[in-house]
């Protein structure tokens, strides 16, 4: 069953969550203290209302306590930030998302019961900073401190070798999950298929091996 979100605070942030959650199906309740972002939202969300989000009444005769999650991202005020994230508590919402200025921000959130704080300008900061050194990794997921699934591109280094020639698993300490050849994708990839120049690895390891794979690659 698709899940009930509102988004609230429609600045890039809020914006793009909302759209994407409406692109993925879901029903979406737009909410900004600005007239304008309601008006701009409304095309591409399923229901947009003007609001004051740290109106505790406002948010009640929204019925906002019915919704399965609702992400805050108000961005510039903290203080509005933090006083709808206590209100939605209050009123039992199950999961909170929001989005946090900076560190402090971020851990009085969670004090309240924010169920999740992100950061997106931290993190974003992150995954380029990462990508300037590793321009081969496409992406990757951090699984725990050390380890990390990682889109890897196979280079000419690579090319019309198989996973046996490269000997990944012992000369890496790496499994290679998948190989994205295009728009084909093989999830299963055994010791004799043939990587090529522009294929992806998906690769699970420790991120110094990752880092040693991505350097041959
Ligand atoms: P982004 O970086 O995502 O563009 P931002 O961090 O610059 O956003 P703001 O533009 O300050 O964030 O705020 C995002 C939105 O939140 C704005 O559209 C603003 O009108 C809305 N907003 C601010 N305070 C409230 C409030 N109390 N209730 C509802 N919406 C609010
Ligand atoms: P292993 O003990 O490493 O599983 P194996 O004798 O079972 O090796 P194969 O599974 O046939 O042999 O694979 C031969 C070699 O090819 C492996 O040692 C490994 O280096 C490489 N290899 C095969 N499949 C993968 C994979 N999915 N990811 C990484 N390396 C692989
Ligand atoms: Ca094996």
């Amino acid at each position: 069953m698709p899940k009930q979100f509102a988004v609230i605070g429609l600045g890039r942030f809020g914006s793009s969550v909302a759209r994407t959650l409406t692109e993925l199906g879901h029903e979406v309740l737009a909410i900004d203290s600005d007239e304008d972002r309601i008006q701009e939202a409304l095309p591409y969300v399923t229901h947009a209302v003007q609001a004051d989000a740290t109106d505790e009444e406002a948010l009640k005769a929204l019925g906002i306590r019915n919704f399965d999650v609702v992400v805050v991202a108000i961005g510039a005020d903290i203080q509005a930030s933090i006083l709808a994230t206590l209100i939605l508590k209050e009123l039992g919402v199950p999961h909170i998302v929001v989005k946090a200025q900076n560190h402090r921000h971020g851990q009085v959130l969670y004090k309240i019961g924010a169920d999740e704080v992100v950061f997106p300008e931290r993190d974003m900061g992150v995954r380029v900073a990462r990508h300037l050194v590793s321009p081969n990794i496409l992406d990757y997921i951090e699984l725990a401190d050390d380890y990390s699934i990682a889109e890897v591109v196979a280079s000419d280094n690579m090319d019309g070798k198989t996973l046996r020639e490269l000997d990944i698993r012992a000369k890496f300490g790496c499994n290679v999950l998948a190989i994205k050849s295009g728009t084909r994708i093989n999830i299963a990839p055994r010791a004799d298929d043939v990587i090529r120049s522009g294929d992806i690895l998906v690769v699970v390891g420790r991120n110094d091996d990752l880092r040693r794979l991505q350097d041959k690659a």
